[in-house]
């Protein structure tokens, strides 16, 4: 039973009167920094605004450890991407090649065209997509580097048709990691350049002598890196402001407990703050996997992360039934779900806030986070509600098309003449008679 647990993860009935308010407390997250952070990040931001690469090399000394001789040494030129492609092993090669394929073409379906259509006078209606012209992409590499988030953000900007894909990587005491520089390789990065941090980002947004602005800036970060994001939202464009991963797992005891262990780890071995939640009807199947997390643990690499991620916000919830735990997938609004239940596709449809669904008892959550095809850059902390996936269409723009014939501009004149009056601007009303007039 869950007293015995190592790890001591909470346990939740939805028949419990304070189920509402536990489930709460256990979602809450703060998604704003405090304001030492935002203080440290709107100074930096200032710098790189008045300074620029001089800036950019004073930072990258203070928190990389390291002095590049100018600030043209910041930038990793394609050939040393290249280099780095054939540097790693052919397994590496092959892995990065088949995923990079696989998101590729996910992303092909997701592209939006333009459409118009023509009505009775001949007047043209429509929308036209074009591809952002340039786009930055931060890669974190403080602490630990992701090659499959380079290819995760950098893959559908190329199929958008981003026509300079520039990223940015910190280079901790100077040292690059080979992996990152191959996925930036065969995802087509255009140009990167090894500068982390809120420096990096302010550097994105205004543009500095050496690095150019772009029109949006995309990729996770640390808490210095999402609060300068959030800072030049307005001035470009950005993906979105990322808390912990998140994974809920349905389950209706039909699944072995180890595997959804197994599952509950993935997303907790990410930090501390991860979040690891449980559903089921079946409380026997609850209490099973309760003991494979206990027997599993000490056999993790990451198991102190994975014991205080599951401590600190982890859960199994006992739901009444199928319909029970559908309606706390929906109130938890996951950035992952997983319906490890028999005919998901029957039920699928009912799930109206999820980032991404794993359906079925054989689609581990971290098939999609390297290689599935999907993008595993997913709205998490319940932004589900509102938010989607990253994609294809974050780096396409939609413009308006309107052609008025001049029977159609005769018409429509008439509307907007009396709603233009209606607000007093007789500009726009004669604007719209002059060429009326010529109609009728
Ligand atoms: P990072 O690249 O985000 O940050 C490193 C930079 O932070 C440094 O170069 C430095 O410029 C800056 N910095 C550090 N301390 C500072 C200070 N005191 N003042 C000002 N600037 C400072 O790398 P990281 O730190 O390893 O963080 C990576 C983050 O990205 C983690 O939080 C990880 O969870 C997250 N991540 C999320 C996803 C996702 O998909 N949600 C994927 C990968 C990584």
């Amino acid at each position: 039973m869950s007293e015995t647990t190592v790890t001591d993860i909470k346990r939740l009935s939805t028949q419990d009167a304070d189920f509402q308010s536990r489930l709460a407390a256990l979602l809450a997250w703060d998604s704003v920094s405090d304001d030492r952070v935002q203080g440290t990040v709107a100074e930096i931001i200032r710098e790189v605004r008045a300074r620029g690469d001089a800036a950019l090399l004073d930072y990258t000394t203070r928190f990389d450890r390291w002095t590049p001789a100018s600030a043209a040494d910041l930038e990793l030129p394609r050939s040393r991407l290249a280099r780095a492609w054939a540097s790693i092993p052919a397994e590496q090669r092959q892995a990065l090649e088949t995923a990079a394929e696989r998101i590729r073409a996910y992303a092909e379906h997701q592209k939006m065209t333009g459409w118009s259509y023509r009505e009775d006078d001949g007047t043209l209606l429509g929308q036209q997509i074009t591809p952002l012209d340039r786009a930055g992409l931060y890669v974190p590499g403080g602490k630990a580097a992701y090659p499959s988030s380079v290819l995760m953000n950098a893959v559908p900007a190329k199929v958008a048709g981003v026509s300079e894909l520039i990223m940015v990587v910190p280079t901790p005491d100077g040292e690059l990691n080979e992996l990152v520089l191959a996925a930036a390789h065969v995802a087509g990065v255009d140009r990167a350049f090894a500068v982390g941090g809120a420096q990096a980002v302010a550097a994105l947004a205004y543009g500095t002598e050496t690095i150019p602005g772009v029109d949006k800036i995309v990729g996770p970060g640390n808490i210095y890196v999402a609060t300068a994001k959030r800072a030049v939202f307005g001035q470009v464009g950005i993906d979105m402001v990322a808390g912990p991963s998140e994974i809920l797992v349905v389950c209706d005891g039909g699944t072995d407990p180890d595997w959804i262990a197994m599952d509950l780890f993935s997303q907790a071995e990410h930090d501390e703050d991860a979040q690891s939640i449980l559903v089921s009807w079946d409380a026997e199947f609850l209490d099973r996997v309760a003991a494979s997390i206990d027997k599993l643990l000490p056999t993790m690499e990451r198991q102190e992360i994975i014991d205080a991620a599951l401590k600190a916000r982890g859960a199994l919830v006992l739901a009444r039934d199928l319909d029970d735990a559908i309606a706390v997938a929906n109130e938890i609004a996951p950035e992952h779900l997983e319906l490890s239940i028999e005919n998901p596709e029957a039920i699928v449809g009912r799930i109206r806030h999820a980032g991404a669904i794993f359906m079925g008892r054989y689609t581990a959550e971290a098939l999609g986070d390297y290689c599935a095809g999907p993008n595993h850059v997913l709205p998490t902390s319940r932004t589900a509600r509102f938010s989607s996936p990253l994609g294809v269409y974050d780096f396409q723009k939609r413009s308006s098309l309107i052609m008025a014939s001049r029977v159609g501009s005769a018409t429509l004149s008439r509307t907007a003449s009396v709603l233009a009056r209606g607000e007093g601007l007789t500009a726009h009303a004669r604007s719209a008679e002059y060429r009326g007039e010529e109609g009728t």
